[in-house]
């Protein structure tokens, strides 16, 4: 079992001033992800000496854009990855396990509206349940048309035969990215955000470190290590084809590992489902998997899975998404959706891994799983998978570090039972990541929280200064961004009226960190989140 420690201050002078100290570190790793931050929980919990630095700010990626499910992938059932399924399974146990105030079990029901959907779906959810076996989280169940609609009342009641519903789980993705880095920090582990890695460096042909920058400043620092981990997410290649133009033999280009596919959510008001089980349809009109999730007080509904060329940090759905996804929710739920009811959009790029002879044009085929691959100089990178998974990929990757010989062998499975950052008693009853959020989600860190000025002070249903003061002091936040979109959820969740307390949050974290919070970059970002494509 871990042993809870006490929170740690993050304030960014002291963080550049331990990235400044000439060390040489075991592990760098490039990325704050799902997939960095849990390489370095795991290699921290290990006794590695660990840096991580991030572009932006943990989770800026994809990691802050998920479907927010925990899951075995009921899909991946479906094409017959029993494997995938099967790993997936146990890591979401150890998830819910670990990080309970931000991680839990959901119900979801597929409405059939075909005699022969209940028993075909059923069958094959009945074959999850036994994938799961103790990791189960409640056992399938075939639903009556009534039953269907007592759970899901805003459902589409014409022609509904009846359902099924079955167990996964929920997450609050970028606050869990979160509960990992201050975890890994509290290991031992340093972190910084907004420092982005240039460059590589060598000794002998071999990777000795990299070469980062802290954005706000500018400053470059040289970190030395023995081992450097490329988890920049769909960014990965950026640092691969650098190493391949310094260390290739045959001085050819590297050719990408990923092939981005681009994911739409769209969030609504709660009273389009009224309910505390997700939605699942399995197969739409064009053949894809469509979710309708509760989440912090509102509905997600999604997603996409476009082949995309470019990066953008922030990209715009295409219209026929916003199309799809509208027009799916209105044939299964009584209120159809429509623009106007729209309070954020946002999209996120899935890290597929390619083969190296793909042309890219197609993502349908592509792994799902995740790729650790180690280059001739030594750098070792890693892309793909899911957020539910992080934890047995991490594992991987320092498997195949220690198989190197860029590592010492240590025992793994130190993160099994390793809570996070806010996972202790907090007293009383988990709340529910349905609901709308408040001191709730911050788990066991709640008293700290309170203790902070202005704990009674609103910004909004629940948000207080005291949070953007946490954010500040023990959270990594610098900009309004990163309070008002990963430690609170308000620009995924309302856009409008997260862009309206752009300039008060602005405020109170000038005055914890004397930094420049970036109000008009927020207030035009969440514009962004509020347009939609015509
Ligand atoms: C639409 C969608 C829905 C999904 N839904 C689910 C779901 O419900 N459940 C689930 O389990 N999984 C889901 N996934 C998958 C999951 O979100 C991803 O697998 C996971 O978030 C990938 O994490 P990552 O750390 O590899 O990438 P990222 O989160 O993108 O992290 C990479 C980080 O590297 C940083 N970076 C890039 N270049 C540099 C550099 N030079 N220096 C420093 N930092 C750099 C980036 O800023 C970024 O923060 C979904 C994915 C998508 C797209």
């Amino acid at each position: 079992m871990g042993i809870l420690k006490p929170a740690l201050f993050t304030r960014r002078d002291a963080l550049l001033d331990r990235l400044a100290q000439r060390h040489v570190y075991d592990l760098a790793i490039v990325g704050g992800g799902a997939t960095g931050l849990g390489v370095a929980l795991d290699a921290a919990a290990r006794g590695f000496s660990v840096v991580l630095v991030e572009s932006h700010d943990f989770a800026k990626g994809t990691s802050s854009r998920s479907t927010k499910l925990v899951h075995g992938g009921v899909r991946y059932l479906a094409q017959g990855n029993i494997s995938l399924v099967r790993e997936a399974l146990h890591e979401r146990t150890t998830l819910l396990s670990n990080a309970p105030h931000l991680a839990q079990p959901l119900a979801f029901i597929m409405p059939s509206y075909k005699w022969w959907e209940t028993p075909f779906y059923g069958i094959g959810l009945k074959m999850y349940d036994a994938l799961a076996g103790k990791a189960g989280l409640g056992a399938t169940e075939f639903l009556s048309r009534a039953e269907t609609l007592a759970a899901l009342p805003t459902a589409q009641s014409d022609g509904l035969k009846g359902g099924v519903k079955y167990w996964d789980g929920q997450f609050d993705d970028a606050r869990l990215a979160l509960a990992l880095a201050r975890t890994a920090a509290s290991h031992g582990a340093l972190l910084v955000n907004y420092c982005r890695a240039d460059d590589l460096l060598y000794e002998d042909g071999k990777i000795a470190g990299l070469k980062c920058v802290d954005t706000q400043s500018g400053r470059q620092y040289c970190i030395n290590a023995r081992c450097v981990v490329n988890a920049a997410g769909v960014w990965v290649d950026e640092l691969r084809q650098k190493d391949g133009a310094t260390s290739s033999l045959e001085r050819r280009a590297t050719p990408a590992m990923v092939a981005p596919s681009q994911g739409v959510h769209i969030v609504v008001d709660k009273e389009f489902l009224q309910a505390d089980v997700g939605l699942m349809v399995p197969k739409t009109a064009d053949g894809r998997v469509l979710f309708a999730v509760p989440w912090l007080g509102k509905v997600i509904l999604g997603t996409t899975d476009t082949p995309r060329n470019d990066l953008d940090r922030e990209p715009m759905p295409f219209k026929e998404e916003v199309d799809f996804i509208l027009s799916e929710s209105a044939r299964y739920l009584r209120r159809a959706p429509s623009r106007s009811d729209v309070k954020s959009v946002w999209v996120g790029l899935r890290p597929l891994v390619k083969p190296q002879d793909d042309d890219g044009e197609s993502t349908k085929g592509l792994s799902r799983e995740h790729t650790v691959l180690v280059s001739r100089s030594g750098l070792v990178t890693v892309t793909g998978g899911k957020w539910t998974t992080y934890r047995a990929m991490a594992e991987d990757v320092l498997d195949k570090c220690v198989e190197r010989g860029l590592l010492k062998p240590s025992p793994k499975g130190v993160t099994t039972h390793l809570k996070l950052v806010g996972a202790g008693d907090a007293g009383g009853k988990a709340h529910s990541i349905c609901l709308a959020p408040g001191l709730h989600s911050y788990g066991s860190e709640q008293a700290l929280v309170q203790s902070l000025p202005g704990a009674d002070v609103l910004l909004c249903a629940g948000l207080t200064h005291a949070m953007v003061r946490f954010a500040a002091r023990y959270e990594y936040a610098i900009k309004v961004e990163d309070v008002l979109a990963r430690r609170s959820r308000l620009l995924f969740l309302d856009a409008r009226l997260a862009g309206s307390l752009a300039a008060q949050v602005g405020e109170i974290l000038l005055d914890e960190t004397g930094i420049n919070p970036e109000v008009a970059e927020f207030t035009a970002l969440a514009e962004h989140y509020l347009t939609l494509p015509y």
